[in-house]
């Protein structure tokens, strides 16, 4: 008789979540999902999606036409004073706002029997070979298998003593809905003194407005408004934006501590998976490819190395894990960071775009060097 497969528990259904769920429902395994937030739901994210998605969306059924995204085959980007360049995206990608998105894919885990429990996972342990979820009800979940896809930072990290969570993370994220007329093909990427904003359409009539900023502005200006106007208005391109779009949101989403660091990928036989895995930054628009990607070599090896004995088994699968997720994003997460370090910079980022401007082949290579080739 055909052994049972073991129990998985998933913390977070953001896209490295939903993805694992959905991958390991088709493998055979029982899945719970914990999730604090109730879809559909707006979180802080550039909305920008790279095409090197698209076949492994197809494989799970999606046609991503039906969500009505943007085609986004054009970038351009302007330095701190406002000189811009356009260039061409080789591979492109879509624009969908998380809340259709996300959306999109707790359906067909739910469809496919996936089981969700809205409630905050709050502490973690490992003990005979089981793991146990404590949720801020009090319940308390078993599972053979722990799969943290809660992003990029969390009371959890503490409390796991993750050793990033000691260092500094200084910087927020904010994000809108606007209604503007930017060309619908185009992702414009315009920096400012310390942070930089990408502008992208997605659904309908809507375009995202999304920008990384050091937390040090924010503190300097005193409100986000105040920050908006006295520094990213410098750049005349945000000026157009900020002074003529029509603002959909009331209130920004917004999010801070956010931490580009190296992380464990695995640490006490807890599965990271996501940005809880390592998170690129968010100029490289590439976050979320990775997501999925990260979920679909971790689905895999579970699936592959499960067999065998207890301890085996569970090491086949961490070392398997490891050695694909490096060859596949390590330096990926290392080149992000080095071009981030340039763009915040306000003297590299004007020389930067004025290089860009003169190499074809040198954005080729930056864009390459950020995004992987399609799955
Ligand atoms: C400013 C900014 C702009 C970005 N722009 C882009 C872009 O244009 N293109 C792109 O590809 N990427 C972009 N990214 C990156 C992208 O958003 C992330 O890489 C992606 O969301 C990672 O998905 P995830 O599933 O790992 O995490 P998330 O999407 O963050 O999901 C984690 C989930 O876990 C849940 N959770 C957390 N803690 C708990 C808990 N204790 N219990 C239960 N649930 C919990 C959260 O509610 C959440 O739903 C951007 C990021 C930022 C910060």
């Amino acid at each position: 008789m055909k052994e049972a497969k073991g129990s998985i528990v998933i913390i977070g259904a953001g896209l490295a979540g939903l993805t694992s769920a959905i991958l390991l429902r088709r493998y055979g395994y029982p899945v719970t999902v914990i999730e604090k937030n109730q879809f559909p739901f707006h979180r802080v994210c550039g909305e920008y999606v790279s095409n090197e998605v698209l076949p492994f969306l197809h494989s799970i059924g999606i046609d991503i036409r039906d969500l009505n995204p943007s085609a986004i085959s054009k970038l351009s980007i302007s330095s701190v004073s406002g000189k811009i360049i356009h260039m061409p995206l080789q591979m492109g990608g879509f624009g969908i706002s998380r809340y259709v998105f996300d959306h999109h894919l707790y359906i067909i885990a739910m469809s496919l029997g996936a089981e969700f429990l809205f409630d905050k996972a709050t502490g973690i342990s490992f003990s005979g070979d089981q793991f146990s979820v404590e949720l801020s009800s009090l319940k308390v979940l078993p599972s053979d298998w722990l799969i943290a896809a809660y992003g990029k930072r969390s009371n959890l990290d503490q409390k796991l003593k993750r050793s990033f969570f000691s260092q500094r993370s200084p910087y927020i994220g904010i994000k809108y809905h606007v209604k503007t007329d930017l060309p619908a093909d185009t992702i414009r990427l315009d920096n400012f003194e310390g942070g930089y904003c990408g502008t992208c359409k997605i659904e309908g009539d809507l375009y995202n407005l999304c920008y990384l900023s050091e937390t040090k502005n924010l503190k300097h200006y005193g409100s986000i408004p105040e920050m908006e106007q006295k520094l990213l208005c410098r750049n005349p391109h945000l000026k157009d934006i900020f002074g003529n779009a029509e603002f959909v949101f009331r209130q920004p989403e917004v999010i801070n501590e956010i931490s580009f660091s190296r992380k464990e990928l695995v640490k006490d036989h807890v599965l990271y998976c996501g940005d809880a895995a390592g998170m690129i930054t968010p100029l490289c628009g590439n976050g979320m490819a990775m997501a999925i990607r990260s979920a679909k070599i971790l689905a895999d090896c579970i699936h592959e190395m499960d067999a065998g004995t207890g301890t085996d088994r569970r090491l086949h699968v961490e070392r398997s894990y490891e050695r694909k997720w490096n060859k596949q994003f390590a330096f990926r997460l290392k080149a992000g960071r080095y071009i981030q370090s340039i763009f915040l910079d306000h003297r590299l980022s004007n020389m930067a775009v004025g290089a860009l401007s003169t190499s074809k082949s040198l954005s080729r290579i930056v864009v390459k060097s950020t995004h992987g080739t399609p799955f």
